[in-house]
């Protein structure tokens, strides 16, 4: 279903989740598409990241006919096994605060399981994806014939013309930095903070656990039946050298409060600055930004595979009513309606994660910071027993 004389409707950079999706929901209505991907799939289909996706991002795929890209990984209505520790002490979660008005679980999902998912449907169903795409670059987006050119694996150079172009390689991919400068604003926030990342060959149980305590925040969240990973907010200057494997799990007992049930080997470290991030307009002419193309978000919110999923659920609507209807208002607006998401997301990322940390170590933000976090935090909690007052 592509214009008369291009390669394709839609070319797609970048085959992580935005563009996976995308290019899944675009096959389900039979509109052409060809997803670039810079690296190999066994390197793809490895690569360690995220983990939770909430009920929106389930809902989406469910909607999109993709529910199996997520079977076996509901984590059902179990926020009584995700506890929360403030100074070692466990607390429940509120119920019946922000669940899914229909009624959809949120997932456990390692994110190189959900891409390997995704890959396996889109070639199952004929979907065209390219791996080992080196030197994209992006022509011609002010056109109604924009071109992207690549390198194969053979070293040939290729081109792909289509209608619309779909920026959706990652923070550091090529697409964003196709927009002519000037035509881009970013608006950034610093936390003032790192995460200490580990992934262990350890599972998590419970499948997650979030301490706040006096020492800094800390978690262990699955990655999975045999792994997890571990997070210790650290000063921005701190570096992995810094963390040898003794002392993370020494300081996660202590955050925790109590020793952890299970040791095991440590297979990656990294300092992660916690930040938010929004480039604004999401699309310039014929080019849409879609996920970490045009946003980061603190990774507290664990909203970064959904904010993916929403992009792309936006843009496919809108590239279907455009060759359904011949009228491009979903398109024109594509980034009105991204960018308030996506705000609305980094506002309740933003309160989420000064909740998280401002409320334990007062090193970072103070103590007046401190106290106000306690009480934000408490309003998402069960109250304690009317003769006990919050640590
Ligand atoms: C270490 C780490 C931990 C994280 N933990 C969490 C978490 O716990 N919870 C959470 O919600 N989010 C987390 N995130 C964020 C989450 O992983 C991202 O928000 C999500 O991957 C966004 O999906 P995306 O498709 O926009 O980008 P990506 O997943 O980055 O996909 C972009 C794709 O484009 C490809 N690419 C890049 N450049 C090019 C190019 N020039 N040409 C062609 N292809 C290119 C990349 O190889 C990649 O496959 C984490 C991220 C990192 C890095």
């Amino acid at each position: 279903m592509t214009t008369t004389g291009k390669d394709t409707t839609v070319a797609i950079v970048g085959g992580g989740i935005a563009g996976l999706a995308l290019g899944n929901f675009l096959l389900g209505k039979g509109i052409g598409c060809v997803v670039l991907e810079k690296h190999s799939r066994e390197y793809v289909e490895q690569r360690q990241r995220a983990g939770a996706l909430d009920a929106g991002g389930v809902r989406r795929l469910r909607e999109w006919g993709l529910a199996e890209v997520v079977e076996g990984h509901s984590h059902g209505d179990s926020d009584a096994a995700m506890p929360l520790l403030i100074e070692g002490e466990k607390r429940q979660w509120r119920t019946g605060g922000d669940d899914d008005p229909d009624d959809v679980d949120g997932a456990y999902c390692p994110q190189q399981i959900l891409v390997r998912n995704l890959i396996k449907v889109f070639l199952r169903d004929g979907g065209d994806l390219r791996f080992g795409a080196e030197d994209v670059s992006l022509h011609d987006l002010s056109t109604e014939n924009p071109l992207v050119r690549y390198r194969d694996t053979a070293g040939s150079t290729k081109t792909v013309s289509c209608d619309f172009v779909a920026g959706s390689d990652g923070f550091h991919g090529v697409s964003r930095t196709a927009v002519p400068a000037g035509v881009l604003t970013s608006a950034t926030h610093e936390f003032g903070y790192a995460w200490l990342t580990v992934m262990t060959d350890v599972p998590a149980d419970p499948l997650a656990v979030l301490a706040v305590h006096s020492r800094g925040f800390a978690a262990q969240i699955t990655r999975g039946p045999n792994a997890s990973r571990l997070y210790l907010q650290c000063p921005l200057t701190d570096t992995v050298g810094q963390w040898p494997d003794d002392r993370v799990w020494s300081e996660l007992e202590a955050r925790f409060g109590s020793p952890v049930p299970q040791k095991g080997p440590i297979t990656s470290k990294q300092v992660v600055p916690l930040r938010g991030v929004t480039f604004s307009p999401m699309s310039h002419g014929r080019l849409y930004l879609l996920g970490d193309a045009a946003h980061l978000i603190s990774p507290v919110s664990a909203q970064g595979m959904s904010l993916a999923l929403h992009d792309a659920d936006v843009f496919a609507r809108a590239v279907v009513h455009q060759i359904s209807e011949l009228d491009s208002s979903l398109l024109d607006s594509y980034s009105e309606t991204c960018l308030d998401h996506t705000w609305q997301q980094q506002a309740s990322a933003v309160w989420m994660t000064e909740a998280m940390h401002d409320a334990g170590d007062p090193s970072y933000e103070g103590e007046f910071r401190r106290q106000i976090a306690r009480k934000n935090l408490e309003t998402m909690l069960e109250p304690l027993p009317a003769n006990r007052p919050s640590a």
